[in-house]
């Protein structure tokens, strides 16, 4: 591949006290892709989500997206250069409503209340919550709460998005829509890395994956090669 990565994370390293959450951690994600970065628990993955997102500084390494060195960006500025995550745990606003959620998104984008509010309603739309605009976000049932979480990070007009275990806790079937929807993220030409703990569900979706174990990568490599790989077997089997 000629062109360059849209983000290039290098040696990034990164400790909570005594403990290594990432360990020289390098990977490289291409325009339009969808990668996944699958683990166990406690593997890495959330905190090298963070690292991404610039919520803490590293202890080493560096970040480099769509041309900048990012290493050192607060949050709002990597927001304005086009990475957008969700959280794990849904961090929606519980007393505003559904569509103020996603107008907190859409603002950082159309300082304009108006604009954005459209904007707000289109990316509702586009994620299928169009009908709960006025609910109050404290209202959603739990696979709402996750489409809400994507819908105020798409209102952002990212280039990356950064999806943390939102298939968790779906039914199969509300699962299968996640994957219709993310395919219709990348299908707007968004890039998405998706963190995702039950490898089933994502390898149907991903271009590639990385495979984390204990702060480090283990594995690269297409979603045939990482089911057959034997250390990602062994990694998943104590699991
Ligand atoms: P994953 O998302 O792969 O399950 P995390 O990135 O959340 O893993 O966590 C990796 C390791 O770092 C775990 O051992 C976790 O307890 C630790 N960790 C994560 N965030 C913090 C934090 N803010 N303070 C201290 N330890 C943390
Ligand atoms: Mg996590």
């Amino acid at each position: 591949m000629t062109e360059t990565p849209l983000l290039e994370v290098s040696n990034v390293t990164k400790r909570f006290g005594g403990l290594t959450a990432n360990a020289d951690v390098s990977l490289t994600v291409a325009r339009g892709e969808i990668l996944g970065l699958i683990g166990p628990n406690g593997a890495g993955k959330s905190t090298l989500f963070n690292a991404i997102a610039g919520a803490f500084p590293i202890d080493a390494g560096s970040i480099r997206f769509d041309g900048h060195d990012i290493t050192s960006l607060p949050c709002p500025a990597r927001c304005a250069l086009g990475i957008a995550r969700t959280f794990q745990v849904p961090r929606s606003f519980d007393s505003m409503s559904v569509v103020e959620n996603v107008l907190v998104g859409a603002l950082t984008r159309r300082p304009k209340t108006r604009a954005a509010r459209h904007a707000a309603h289109e990316v509702l739309d586009f994620v299928g919550l169009g009908s709960r605009a006025e609910a109050s976000a404290g209202e959603l049932t739990p696979p709402e709460k996750r489409r809400l979480e994507m819908a105020r990070a798409l209102a952002t007009e990212p280039k990356l998005m950064l999806l943390d275990e939102v298939m968790t806790g779906l039914t199969p079937s509300e699962a299968r829509e996640g994957v219709e929807l993310i395919r219709r993220v990348r299908d707007q030409g968004i890039t998405v890395i998706m963190v995702e703990h039950v490898m089933e569900i994502v390898m149907p979706l991903i271009d590639r994956a990385v495979v984390l174990e204990l702060g480090r990568v283990l594995a690269e490599g297409t979603p045939k090669e990482i089911v057959a790989d034997p250390r990602v077997i062994a990694a998943y089997l104590g699991d």
